[in-house]
């Protein structure tokens, strides 16, 4: 009997595409998983996973992971193995447009495997198109070029933030998804939301929906509406009855045949640093209108201080100024949103699942628990204390189903010649052990991770080793 160079002997074997649960013999060779067997395999190195799952490894669909070194070990030790970076809009990668560049350095230089969205405000802004201001035809013409290039780089799709670029413009939109419907690549967006930099008039979920969904119905091209909750699940009754809205117009516009999915991460609170410009409105001199208030959807009262002296406490004005001054790294935890709405959008069977964590791009450092946590707290959270999602469902939602959506072929699956993307975890004891002070925090129950056959994360050490490739379109 040939040996093969990894065998991962006696786990269950869980490959939600193809619905195979049973205890098997899993071996890889090249970085590519070579045989599945029943009986015992034969290998150079033996990894034991009895009583324990073995899964396709986690995709995180919307990751702003984006190269930071740190944020690649945080992902790792999550039991992620391929991240995309790029979304809402914008990188934080020096190499910014120059995506053949940011490939090159995450391929073979990185611990997970990463995919790369260009984003259509970094576009905008090459364009020297104003980020308030619609884009002329002629700016529409220079974007056009600069996404083409973009895409033959290597980018495996556009990502918007319009939220961030309240200029965009529907024809914008439909020259954008025109490309993205020739090149057939998925195009994400961060949808204009009540927050603080949207013109009022356009603000509101529905119609911040209404116009990516608008955008879809003329291009055909593959929408994905980001974080969907993220912007409009929040508390109080009005902020409810949005959410049901939204969600029934994307059931809608998928009944009608469009090709529109979302994604949502797992947390009922959201985490920034305490400079953000989010926050900038509470600093404003005069009065704020009423209106401005109701479309803020942040009550300041809502915002707790996360970190340093002040930790614990809810955030005031004067409090907000002199930390600010004093240590402007703090971290602040918002409590905007409602575990029930969030679960409400996760149930949604065209819901992947990611963790939308940001990190500081000098340090590396993680701004939430979502950062070091999330695919954990999914199994933990939906599986084992809810139980409103079966074992395979939940992994479904975080390997395969992200994998089809974003077109990475070869990932998110277990199945022969398949990448050997691999992890090993005790559904018994996952957990997320990240909080909105200890962020960095590292979860519990995972035991190994292999990216492209080789181990991230071994016995719940890391490794530090860097197999992870770059995806290119
Ligand atoms: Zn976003």
């Amino acid at each position: 009997m040939s040996e093969f160079e990894l065998v991962i002997r006696g786990g269950r074997v869980i490959d939600p595409a193809s619905g195979v649960d049973a205890v098997m013999d899993l071996a890889v060779e090249g970085g590519k998983i070579a045989a599945l067997s029943s009986s015992a395999l034969a290998g150079r190195k033996v990894v034991d996973a009895t009583g324990l799952v073995v899964s396709p490894g986690f995709i995180d669909i919307h990751s702003h992971v984006d190269g930071i070194p740190h944020a690649g070990h945080c992902n790792a030790r999550m039991g992620v193995t391929t991240v995309v970076a790029g979304n809402c809009g914008t990188t934080v990668a020096p190499e910014g447009l120059d995506v053949a560049a940011f490939l090159d350095r995450v391929d073979r230089n990185f611990p997970v495997n990463t995919a790369f969205l260009t984003g259509a405000s970094d576009i905008r802004k090459a364009a020297g198109v104003d980020p308030g201001k619609p884009a002329s035809d002629e700016d529409i013409g220079r974007m056009l070029k600069l996404a083409q290039r973009a895409l033959d780089g290597g980018a495996i799709g556009l990502s918007f933030g319009i939220e961030y670029s309240p200029g965009t413009s529907s024809k914008e939109l439909k020259a954008l998804g025109d490309l993205a419907h020739d090149r057939d690549i998925p195009c994400p967006v961060h949808i204009r939301s009540s927050g603080p930099f949207v013109p009022f008039l356009k603000s509101g979920a529905p119609a911040a929906l209404m116009e990516v969904l608008d955008a879809a119905r003329k291009t055909q091209a593959r929408f994905h509406i980001s974080h969907l909750g993220g912007q409009i699940g929040i508390r109080t009754r009005p902020r409810e009855a949005l959410l049901e809205e939204g969600l029934r117009l994307v059931e809608e516009a998928r009944s009608e045949g469009l090709d529109i999915e979302s994604d949502m991460h797992p947390y009922d609170a959201g985490g920034t640093w305490i400079d953000a410009a989010l926050l900038d409105i509470f600093q404003m001199g005069f009065p704020v209108p009423q209106v401005i208030k109701r479309s803020v959807f942040l009550d300041i009262g809502m915002i707790e201080v996360g970190t340093g002296p002040h930790a614990g406490e809810r955030l005031t004005r004067p409090l907000l100024r002199e930390i600010r001054k004093k240590d402007p790294r703090t971290l602040v935890v918002l409590h905007f949103f409602d575990r029930d709405l969030i679960e409400r959008v996760l149930m949604r069977p065209w819901v992947s699942f990611i963790s939308d964590g940001d990190f500081d791009p000098v340090t590396g450092a993680p701004s939430h628990p979502r950062c070091s946590g999330t695919f954990p707290r999914f199994i933990q959270w939906l599986v084992r204390e809810k139980k409103v999602l079966g074992l395979s469902e939940a992994l479904e939602r975080m390997t395969i189903m992200p994998a089809r959506r974003f077109g990475l072929e070869g990932k998110g699956r277990l199945s022969m010649g398949s990448d050997a993307d691999i992890v090993i975890f005790d559904p018994a004891t996952m957990a997320d052990n990240a909080t909105y002070r200890e962020p960095d925090k590292a979860p519990s129950g995972i035991r190994s991770v292999f990216v492209n056959g080789t181990a991230v994360l071994d016995g719940g050490v890391m490794t530090d080793l860097m197999p992870g490739r770059a995806l290119r379109f």
